[in-house]
């Protein structure tokens, strides 16, 4: 009965959902204190106070009808403005009303923007490890998901590997930064290397390649870490932004996408955007959200960073001392830990502990898990014997002790 399309893709359904379904299965029998489930990026950290009061406030003073009525595809005008100013003050940008269109959270906005730019055939390219779902996204557009394989001693996009994938057939390029799964925030100096390279490539064949900049983490950054504003270095970039993460609000569905006049056919790329909100069936983003967003666009969440630092810190100290390797993540809130055996087999083995981690080959790399460390600051502490448990049956706790 289902489309042979997606036959595909049922098939190949989010192993990090299915995780997540077994965690509650876990908290139904051991009690959810007793699992400790790292599988989903779901914000344990409750939204800011400040959305709240917007979203009482909104009710009390708005007008019913403007509230939750239909309005233009690409947002209440006043929200955009208010995004457009904050995106300058904070990166020294030029935009206004007419760069941003409001998306149903990052997922919503790169797939409209892929509706609107890509033809059945073309290729869009992502670094391993990559989130997962952008396979699917590119299938929505019948489009193929090329692969630049991972650099796994730093995460770094591979750039000698990405020159050579990059095609007469390449519409755009994913860029996710901080990065899901391995926390690691591409540097100035390779966000330059990479655009260097697309403009190079774009002359050489004479296209434009879009550099979608996937960016559900950029607030989530430890120590200060910079996070460069993609627009700044190629003008064919297209932002994809979700207040998902940064505002702990993953099922409201909001977020945005930033179209620069400087893009390659600005005036009709937008167009196509409204149309393509309207056409996919969300028509707009969710309405009381857009205004509840006009109110917060410059709401800080440093307190909401410390609390995952805090996680960051913990985890990543007590692994590295029991043996695991892994690259200390520098935001978002995920860590990408090299498995000391096969990944899948290291998974059926920590969940004989109700460790639940998610296989690297979800995100194109195997022989690495992550671990969704965005939960209770009691779930990491009391994880941390379990953790010893597994390093201890995989040998790893005697090794270290005979290095020291
Ligand atoms: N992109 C990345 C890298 C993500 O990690 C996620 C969600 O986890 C998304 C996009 C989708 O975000 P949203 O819930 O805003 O659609």
């Amino acid at each position: 009965m289902i489309s042979d399309k997606m036959v595909e893709l049922v098939n190949n359904s989010s192993v990090i959902r299915a995780m997540f379904e077994e965690g509650k299965r876990l908290a139904g029998i051991y009690g959810a204190e007793n699992v400790y489930d790292f599988s989903l990026g779901n914000p344990n950290v409750p939204a800011p106070g400040a959305v709240k009061e917007a979203i009482m406030s909104i009710l009390e003073e708005e007008e019913s009808t403007e509230v939750h009525g239909y309005m233009s595809n690409s947002g209440f005008e006043e929200v955009r403005q208010a995004i457009a100013a904050s995106l300058n003050r904070r990166f020294k940008t030029a935009f206004n009303e007419s760069n941003i269109i409001m998306t149903v959270g990052a997922a919503g906005g790169m797939n409209v923007l892929f509706k609107a730019v890509v033809n059945a055939g073309d290729e869009i390219i992502a670094f391993a490890p990559y989130f997962g779902e952008y396979r699917a996204y590119a299938a929505n557009a019948d489009a193929n998901l090329i692969a630049v394989p991972p650099d796994t001693s730093t995460f770094q996009p591979n750039l000698e590997e990405f020159e050579r994938l990059i095609t007469p057939k390449t519409k755009a390029v994913i860029v996710n930064t901080p990065n899901n799964p391995t926390g690691v925030i591409y540097s100035e100096e390779t966000i330059r290397k990479m655009a260097e390279i697309m403009e190079r490539k774009q002359k050489e064949f004479g296209t434009v390649i879009i550099l979608f900049s996937d960016e559900p983490y950029r607030e989530l950054a430890y120590d200060g870490a910079e996070v460069p504003y993609l627009t700044k270095y190629y003008a064919n970039t297209v932002v994809g932004y979700s207040y998902s993460k940064s505002l702990s609000l993953p099922g409201e569905r909001i977020g945005y996408l930033v179209i620069p006049d400087e893009l390659d056919d600005f005036a009709s790329v937008k167009a196509a955007c409204g149309v393509a909100t309207r056409i996919l069936g969300f028509v707009n983003a969710p309405s009381l959200m857009q205004k509840v967003i006009g109110r917060c666009v410059d709401i800080d969440v440093s307190e909401s960073v410390a609390l995952y630092n805090r996680n960051r810190e913990t985890l990543y100290a007590e692994l590295t001392k029991l043996g695991f390797e892994c690259i200390k993540p520098e935001g978002a809130f995920y860590m990408f830990m090299k498995t000391p055996i096969h990944e899948g087999p290291f998974c059926k083995l920590a969940k004989e502990y109700n460790i639940l981690l998610v296989p690297g080959s979800t995100f194109g790399c195997s022989g690495f898990v992550r671990i969704a460390y965005c939960v209770s600051y009691d779930t990491i502490v009391n994880s941390l014997p379990k953790f010893r448990e597994l390093a201890e049956k995989l040998g790893l706790t005697r090794k270290q002790e005979e290095k020291a």
